[in-house]
């Protein structure tokens, strides 16, 4: 099920009271969801010992919500620099943060360095050289099975991925890394994105522990930790199952207590979930501001593909509440639409729906990971305020709408007018 009862039972009824106090469109997330989820994963992965999730910031960087996560313990996976700006803005350092960067400049190792450093997490066997001295003691390296792993359609088949070193490099890049000065090692990978089936997210476990195992034979390198990277599904549809998280943390507990009888240790587990953390308790709330009947029958809203890219990207499919139509019958088809010129800007293709009117509130589901995050300003479309449903039931804005200022603040620079010799 997308959006849960317990939310819908929270929200729904204030929803029109929140709606005439901030104004349309917005999206909202559930304090209580986001903390029960954080609190279902520590318990899952309990029999862990050092489990830690990193919450991977760019699902929903928000400043209040990553409050919620470093209250829960966590640490964030960040890979770029306003990313680690905001994970140290909170207090995060050292080892709370691992900077997954691909494809790292200069600058953003100089950064990741800086003020207590971070976990440095590298993508690529050139990098290691590019690492300004000193070397951190702590390095990790992102691993890519190539033909190893199937992928899937978000993440790409792992082959055709541009991220992490290939089988064949990986003792060598722990050898160079131990030669440039590196201690201390762990070992990354993420090979899925929006994964239900929890066995496949055993495998990668498994895959990575018996990783270790080559690395530490060959180069009797111990692993600190092993990052099983994100990836965690949650169901858009109605129809889908959700991630089955007792079996999967009951199995990759198995494995992790498997490692540690054999070798009289077992390196600690990372995670770095986004989407499971917050997808499922965020909702963008639109209202419903134009219809039209042309070849299809079209429902116009005041919040666009700004607000929401991913049924543009990957053709996703966000389930629609109509506030107050919950439990009417769907007798029309729709496409739900934006304003932006663009035949993309869809939150719905061909829905069956309640009869819409103007001026109806629509409650589009599982915004939570990947929503705002990925907005953008094309054709002068701004992005939407964000809100907090406390769990007191308060609603605390956490970020306010684009305003035309935003819009227009990158003109606002010294003017800089070069001639080159070359002319
Ligand atoms: C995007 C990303 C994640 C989070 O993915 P989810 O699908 O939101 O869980 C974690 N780690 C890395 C390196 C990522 O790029």
């Amino acid at each position: 099920m997308p959006m849960s009862e317990s939310f819908k039972s929270r929200l729904f009824p204030a929803v029109e009271e929140i709606a005439a106090h901030f104004g349309t469109p917005f999206h909202l997330y559930d304090e209580a969801g986001i903390r029960a989820t954080g609190e279902e994963l520590k318990k899952a992965f309990a029999g862990i010992e050092g489990y830690r999730e990193y919450y991977a910031v760019k699902a929903l960087p928000n400043r209040r919500i990553l409050q919620l996560m470093k209250e829960m313990g966590f640490g964030f996976d960040c890979s770029s620099i306003p990313e680690l700006i905001l994970a140290r803005e909170l207090g995060a350092t050292a080892e709370d943060i691992m900077f997954t960067s691909n494809n790292t400049s200069d600058e953003e190792f100089a950064f990741a360095a800086a003020d207590g450093g971070c976990i440095l997490n590298l993508d690529d066997i050139t990098l290691i050289d590019k690492v300004p001295a000193p070397f951190p003691d702590l390095i990790c390296f992102r691993y890519n099975p190539g033909p190893r792993r199937t992928g899937n359609l978000i993440i790409g088949n792992p082959v055709e991925a541009k991220y992490g070193i290939s089988h064949e490099q990986v003792v060598e890049a722990y050898r160079r890394a131990q030669k440039r000065g590196a201690r201390r090692f762990g070992l990354h990978t993420m090979v899925a994105s929006n994964e239900r089936d929890y066995t496949y997210m055993v495998e990668t476990a498994r895959m990575v522990l018996s990783l270790a195992e080559t690395v530490e034979d060959a180069l009797g390198i111990r692993f600190e930790f092993v990052n099983i990277g994100g990836g965690f599904g949650i169901p858009y549809k109605p129809e889908d199952h959700g991630l089955d998280l007792p079996a999967m943390s009951a199995e990759i507990g198995a494995l992790f207590a498997a490692f540690r009888a054999k070798h009289g240790y077992a390196p600690k587990m990372y995670m770095e979930s986004g989407r499971f953390m917050t997808g499922p308790h965020g909702v963008l709330v639109t209202r419903a501001i134009n219809h039209k009947d042309i070849y299809r029958k079209y429902v116009g809203v005041d919040a666009c593909m700004s607000a929401l890219m991913r049924p543009a990207l990957y053709g996703s499919y966000h389930h629609i509440d109509v506030i107050g139509k919950e439990q009417s019958p769907k007798t029309e088809v729709y496409d739900v639409v934006g304003s932006l010129c663009e035949n993309n800007d869809k939150f719905a293709v061909q829905r069956e729906l309640p009869k819409v009117d103007e001026g109806d509130l629509l409650v589009i589901h599982d915004t939570g990971a990947h929503g705002h995050a990925m907005g953008f300003q094309y054709n002068g479309r701004l992005r939407p305020m964000e809100l907090l449903l406390r769990t007191d039931g308060s609603v605390e804005m956490i970020r306010r709408a684009e305003t035309v200022e935003d819009y227009f603040a990158t003109y606002n620079f010294s003017p800089d007018r070069f001639t080159p010799a070359q002319s």
